[in-house]
Parts: C-alpha cells; sequence; structure tokens
C-alpha cells in the first residue's frame, strides 16, 4: 500500500477504498477536492456535501503540525463557486506551530483553510471545524468569509454560524474601509507556482494580489523545498491587526496541504517582496525561516509602484 493509501486508511478508517483515488487529489490540487470529485464522494458514502465536510475533519486533522501543544485542529470549508446541484470545491486546512518559536506565529486551522481557499481564487462559503473556533479565529474569518452569515459546524453535532460566535463584531468598516473590495482574486496562486518564472517575478505576483489595506505594505514570497516544489503565500491583513497572516505562513499552510511528507527543514529558499509602505514584515519572515531550516536561503526584493 502506497503511502497516501496508508494515510487515508488510518484517518479515515470506515471509508470504501473505493473512495481512495478521489481523496488522493487533495494533496496534487493544493488542499482542494473538486465539486466533481465531492459529488462522486457523496454518492459513495451517501451523504450530503455539509456531511461530507464533517466526515473530512479527520483527514484535515490529520495535517497538523502541532509540535508544542499537541493539539490537532482540522478545518473544512467549502468554496464559493457552487454549481446547479448544489456541489462545490471543498479545502482543508489544519494548526500549524513553527517548532521553537513563540506561541504568536502559531498559524490555527481556520486560517490555514481561509489562507488555502483564497489562494485558489475563491472565498468560504461555509465552515466545518473539529473544535470551536477561538476568538481569534472568529475575528479572522469575519473579514475573509463570503456569506452572511457564515454558516459554522463545529465537530459531529453542532451548527451555528459567525454571526452567533461573534455578536457585534467589529471590522474593516470600524477602521474606514467599506468593505475588503481591495481583496484580488482573480489570480489562483497555487497554479502560477507551477511555471518556470524567476523566483522574484513570482513573489512579486504574490506581493501585489496581497490584502493589506491597513498598511498598504503589498507583501509576498515564494518558498522552494529540497523536493523541488515551490509554493507561493501572500500577507492577508485584518481590521484588528493581530489576526493577519504574513505571506510565509501563508506559503506554508499550501505547502502543507500539498505535501504528504511536509516537513519544515525541507524549505530551501524563500524570496521575499514588499513594497516596504509604512511597514516592514521582512525581519519577521527571516525568523520564520531561520525557525524552519537555518541553512535556508533568504532573497528579498522591493516592489516598486
Ligand atoms: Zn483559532
Amino acid at each position: 500500500m502506497n503511502k497516501v493509501d496508508s494515510t487515508l486508511k488510518s484517518v479515515l478508517e470506515d471509508w470504501p477504498e473505493a473512495s481512495y483515488n478521489l481523496l488522493a487529489t487533495i494533496w496534487s490540487n493544493n488542499g482542494k477536492l473538486k465539486a466533481e470529485h465531492n459529488r462522486a464522494l457523496c454518492e459513495l458514502l451517501e451523504c450530503n456535501l455539509g456531511q461530507l465536510m464533517t466526515a473530512l475533519l479527520p483527514l484535515a486533522e490529520s495535517f497538523s503540525l502541532a509540535s508544542t501543544s499537541g493539539f490537532k485542529v482540522g478545518a473544512v470549508a467549502m468554496g464559493n463557486t457552487v454549481s446547479n446541484d448544489g456541489m462545490a470545491d471543498l479545502f482543508l486546512g489544519a494548526n500549524i506551530e513553527f517548532p521553537n518559536l513563540p506561541l504568536d506565529t502559531t498559524i490555527h486551522a481556520e486560517q490555514c483553510v481561509s489562507v488555502v481557499t483564497l489562494q485558489h481564487g475563491q472565498r468560504i462559503s461555509s465552515l466545518a471545524v473539529s473544535v470551536t473556533p477561538c476568538g481569534y479565529c472568529r475575528q479572522f474569518l469575519y473579514e475573509f468569509s463570503d456569506a452572511q452569515p457564515l454558516p459554522v459546524s463545529i465537530g459531529k453535532n453542532s451548527v451555528t454560524d459567525l454571526n452567533a460566535l461573534l455578536p457585534k463584531a467589529f471590522g474593516p468598516i470600524d477602521m474606514g474601509i467599506a468593505e475588503t473590495s481591495t481583496l484580488n482574486l482573480s489570480i489562483n496562486l497555487n497554479e502560477l507556482s507551477d511555471t518556470t518564472s524567476a523566483f522574484e517575478d513570482l513573489a512579486k505576483t504574490a506581493a501585489k494580489s496581497a490584502y493589506s489595506p491597513y498598511s498598504n505594505n503589498n507583501a509576498g514570497c515564494v518558498i522552494s523545498l529540497t523536493n523541488g516544489n515551490s509554493y507561493l503565500g501572500r500577507y492577508l491583513e485584518n481590521a484588528a491587526y493581530n489576526p493577519c497572516i504574513n505571506p510565509f505562513a501563508a506559503a506554508i499552510c499550501v505547502a502543507r496541504v500539498s505535501e504528504i511528507d511536509f516537513d519544515f527543514s525541507a524549505v530551501e529558499q524563500c524570496t521575499f517582496v514588499e513594497s516596504q509602505e509604512n511597514i516592514s514584515l521582512q525581519s519577521q519572515i527571516k525568523m520564520l525561516l531561520n525557525a524552519c531550516q537555518p541553512k535556508a536561503v533568504f532573497n528579498t526584493a522591493t516592489l516598486g509602484r
């Protein structure tokens, strides 16, 4: 049995083996399960899309890298491109803790799945999480979800929505930003990472698609791994500032859901680009890269206006 099948068998014990070929596409599609595959999975499991999302939570949890807490959290998001029969793409994510670094560098599962969904050019229209979202994630989701209110199912039985979880929310409008219209989803960053463009060009493309209405610092990066694969990440800001996702963390999220054997030490280089408008993320990115792999090469460039 190959690595993919044995992984699936260990986390989705009751699933028929006929589902494995469909599920294996998660890794090759950068954390995405296409609508057509979800339709087939629903038929196979005799369930609806919402039930499929909940059933996929153990697989999402298996993406967790929780070296400090040992506490695995999984999240499954439904994209906002929905076909006539109600089928949609699904995206998976999990919590990721940077080894040996402070707790506040942690990427929460809801952030990870948001990054993965946005990176595929979609917004979240429904979410399933394995445990109750923390306050930080409620704040983060508020700015990036598509549905109003965002349906949220927690574990196996609890269904609620983001308005109930975050009443009287603080958001972009309180900071003088009318809406998240500056969020550019016209580019599928995962498709770009397959190109042979120079790292700096890729990082610049990622930086141009950053969502940074509070600092105006457009930042992006490309990381490459020892196996030759590379992943892009864009900077995502939040009205409450702290739940921001830096571009390196975003690239790590996508690498994690794309590589069945992902390991931090496999990061070989990072090319980071920012417009250095008001703030700079450079020292933060350098610190994160150094924690993953001290030997990794760090390249930087400035994004011209
Ligand atoms: Zn959280």
